[in-house]
């Protein structure tokens, strides 16, 4: 694989494929906002070092799931303001990729041009290669290198992604090698004991991790929504919590071959209860074995959170994907809080996975210096740790 360093950018136009998928809100009057700009922040090293360089730079992302057609409310508009912020220049937002041409004969080296979310064009995620190539070959007409920095996208098969990566000298910008080298040690040699918590909503997801993970760690601890299917395959009660009940042989599964194998799945002993999804719910902490009908789970309880935090104080390398609990209300953000901060405090390598867990902990004003990788890339994290390939980076290492 490439290093940006490999490539002599100088005066050339560098196609740069970025995550810039990040949560936006709408404000008092109605405009959007980037609620967490941890994404943007992530690109900077490789555009500043592009810059230096003086490239012409063109810059590829995506914003939500537009479905192939042009979503206004999806607009890569509110991204490029808050890069023309970072960057001390005004970075213009090219509608489509004629406009993108037309804008990139007209900039000075160490300028930059955004292109339009690139979901608004089908091809790009097509399952169908030739119309993937299609638009990468329509990309690739306008710049002479591409460099490949958005982590969060390299386990997808998509045209801004890999196709274009085959028609261009190709090399990995700054973050996606930083991000490669976590997830490479991770995957090799990581120090024992080795503590995966997972946590968050997207239950079915990343059950199916969880097989992939069971042959390489020492423990699981296991918190947020999906918690509840584990305690269900044990034959409790989980209330109205989140419940995915036809996953529920899948998670026995998981408990026995963990069991085979001497593996820890730590699961909550309590839970915060609320009688209904809101702020100002009611609230109680009861055993995990004992979730009254009627309330549903939205945090770890104290005695969990306490637990968790002594096996990631003691382990020699922890990765954390996933919320404990319903953290945007204050309420139950206090299993989250407690495991992001045994994370800071801990002595092992630590890395925190998904997009969620990393704006909790700069919500939760935990100390970011203090772990050793934030990543930007939930899916793509997840997926590297369970030794799948990505194909966003082999096609850069097969890159002449
Ligand atoms: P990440 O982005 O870090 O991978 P996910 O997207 O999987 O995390 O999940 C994050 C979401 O999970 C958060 O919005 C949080 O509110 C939610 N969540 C966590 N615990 C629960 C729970 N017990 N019930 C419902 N939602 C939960
Ligand atoms: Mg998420």
């Amino acid at each position: 694989m490439h290093a940006l360093e490999d490539l002599d950018v100088a005066g050339k136009v560098v196609i740069v494929r970025v995550d810039f998928n990040v949560p936006l809100a709408d404000d008092e009057s109605g405009n959007r906002i980037i609620t967490d700009p941890g994404r943007i922040e992530a690109a900077l090293p490789t555009l500043d070092y592009l810059r230096d360089q003086g490239a012409r730079v063109l810059l590829i992302a995506h914003l939500g799931r537009p479905k192939g057609s042009v979503d206004p409310s999806l607009s890569l508009a509110p991204v490029a303001e808050a890069l023309s912020q970072y960057l001390g220049t005004v970075v213009d937002l090219a509608a489509d990729i004629d406009q993108a041409r037309t804008l990139l004969e007209r900039v000075s080296p160490g300028e930059m041009v955004l292109l339009e979310n690139i979901r608004f064009d089908p091809r790009e995620t097509s399952k169908d290669p030739l119309e993937r190539a299609a638009l990468a070959g329509e990309l690739a007409e306008l710049g002479d290198i591409y460099v490949s920095d958005g982590f969060g996208v390299v386990h997808r098969e998509q045209a801004s992604v890999t196709d274009i990566a085959r028609l261009l000298p190709s090399a990995a910008g700054r973050l996606v090698q930083r991000e490669s080298e976590v997830f490479g040690s991770l995957l090799g040699d990581p120090a024992r004991p080795y503590v995966v918590v997972l946590g968050g909503s997207k239950v079915s997801d990343k059950l199916s991790v969880i097989g992939n993970l069971i042959p390489r760690v020492d423990r699981l601890l296991i918190g947020g929504g999906m918690a509840f299917t584990f305690l269900a395959a044990q034959g409790y009660s989980v209330g109205d919590s989140l419940l995915e009940s036809d996953q529920i042989p899948v998670v026995e599964g998981f408990l026995e071959q963990a069991e085979r194998r001497g593996i820890e799945v730590a699961l909550p002993v309590d839970v915060v209860v609320a009688d209904r999804f809101a702020a100002d719910a009611q609230v109680r902490v009861v055993p995990a074995v004992a979730i009254p009908d009627g309330w549903m789970g939205l945090d770890i309880g104290p005695a969990t959170a306490k637990r968790y935090a002594e096996r990631i104080a003691a382990a020699g390398t922890v990765v954390w994907n996933g919320p404990m609990g319903v953290f945007e209300m204050t309420p139950f953000a206090s299993g989250t809080r407690t495991v992001a901060e045994a994370m800071a405090a801990a002595p092992g390598m630590t890395v925190v996975g998904g997009g969620d867990s990393a704006a909790a902990i700069r919500t939760l004003g935990i100390e970011e210096s203090a772990i050793d990788h934030i990543s930007t890339g939930g899916g793509a994290s997840l997926e590297f740790l369970e030794g799948k390939e990505l194909p966003g980076l082999t096609v850069l290492e097969d890159s002449a």
